[in-house]
């Protein structure tokens, strides 16, 4: 296993990936009297265009509280295409990163799927180019190819499962009992996460998120003895020495369940900040503390908020319903989203699995 590892291709340049990250326009800052004219009119065109607005969590509040008023929703990113599989409205509005309106393309290919912009990246799909992992994906035909969702159509396409943060370990425990060997990208400190508390015979392709990768364990341990009453919950894509100084260790869902449900009054949270909107509105008695970042050594300009779901603003989103064209637009190649939507509908088949364990309650179809 370590030599399989040590022979790993080092392609993926994340300090290109970084740089591009951090140059991205942030959506522009409006004064009072532009905002409400904005947020009027894009009530107004979701009605007139049959289309609902799904938020990410870590996208400004602004458009979290506009997905909220307006009957859409804000969750992670398949929650989001699964809204928008059960929702009649024909149009989906995307608010959040490329992959996640690919997402909802796949899950819902009769639908028409918008974003504010299609620019808004994010350094693990970039950092898993299709042709380079499907080669590496050839180099190990033994092992079954598990992908995180952060990644493009194609290489969904390529693997055998998707698998979003809050189920990655239940899918590869469940793997591993069955004797499988396990290829796992693009997130090296998920995936080593995972490896971990598994066991499982995993190789990892070696991508990171741009934003939880600035998280620092050295300030966070300073910032745990000035609140020694807080609870730490971190996000599996922070590196290791982070993720084990947390308390809980959860998918963004499961960070805004454990504010909710834990005894504790404080909070420190490792992830993108915009995920303080849900927590706030769950917990409102709580406090809630940013984890530390690189700081001044950052390679960040705006730390724990990603620069690209920043992208994401009233004006673009308007845009988006008013021109309804290709700017827009989510198109995913057929074939390739036939592909891909078999690989995620094996991971909702085996969540609906695990809640049938669970409960003895009939299975409920998943959107395919
Ligand atoms: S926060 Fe990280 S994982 Fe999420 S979209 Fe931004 S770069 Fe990608």
């Amino acid at each position: 296993m370590i030599p399989e590892k040590a022979e790993l291709p080092l392609q993926v340049d994340l300090e290109r990936i970084r740089r591009q990250a951090w140059t991205a326009p942030p959506a522009p800052t409006l004064d009072e009297a532009t905002r409400q004219a904005l947020r009027a009119r894009i009530k107004r065109l979701l009605e007139e265009r049959n289309a609902v607005l799904v938020a990410h969590y870590y996208v400004d509040e602004e458009l979290q509280s506009l997905a909220d008023e307006t009957g859409g929703c804000v969750s992670d990113s398949l929650e989001m295409a699964r809204f928008g599989h059960a929702h009649p409205a024909e149009t989906i509005v995307v608010a959040g990163v490329r992959f996640m309106g690919e997402t909802a393309k796949i899950l819902n290919p009769e639908k028409r799927v918008l974003m504010p912009t299609l620019q808004a990246e994010c350094s693990l799909d970039l950092s898993c180019p299709a042709d380079a992992f499907s080669a590496f994906c050839d180099q190990h035909p033994d092992r079954t190819v598990v992908v995180y969702a952060n990644t493009s159509a194609e290489v969904k396409a390529r693997a055998d499962w998707v698998v979003t943060s809050s189920i990655a370990v239940k899918v590869v425990e469940h793997l591993h009992a069955r004797g499988e060997k396990i290829l796992w990208a693009p997130d090296r400190y998920l995936g080593a996460y995972v490896e971990e508390v598994t066991g499982a015979d995993m190789i990892l392709w070696q991508g990171s998120c741009i934003v939880h990768d600035e998280f620092r364990a050295d300030a966070l341990r300073k910032l745990k003895a000035e609140h020694p009453e807080a609870a730490v919950l971190v996000h599996p894509e922070s590196p290791p020495d982070v993720i084990a100084l947390a308390d809980v260790v959860g998918s963004t869902t499961q960070i805004i369940q454990a504010a909710k449900d834990l005894p504790n009054k404080v909070f420190i949270v490792a992830t993108d900040r915009g995920i303080f909107y849900k927590m706030k509105e769950v917990a409102p008695d709580k406090t809630f503390i940013e984890a530390p970042t690189g700081g001044l050594a950052a390679s960040c300009g705006s730390c724990a908020h990603c620069p690209w779901m920043a992208m994401n603003g009233l004006t673009n989103l308007a845009e988006a319903l008013e021109q309804d064209g290709p700017e827009h637009e989510i198109h995913v190649d057929p074939e390739v989203g036939r592909e891909a939507r078999k690989s995620i509908k094996r991971m909702l088949d085996f969540a609906e699995s695990l809640k049938v364990q669970a409960t003895g309650e009939a299975n409920v179809a998943s959107p395919a």
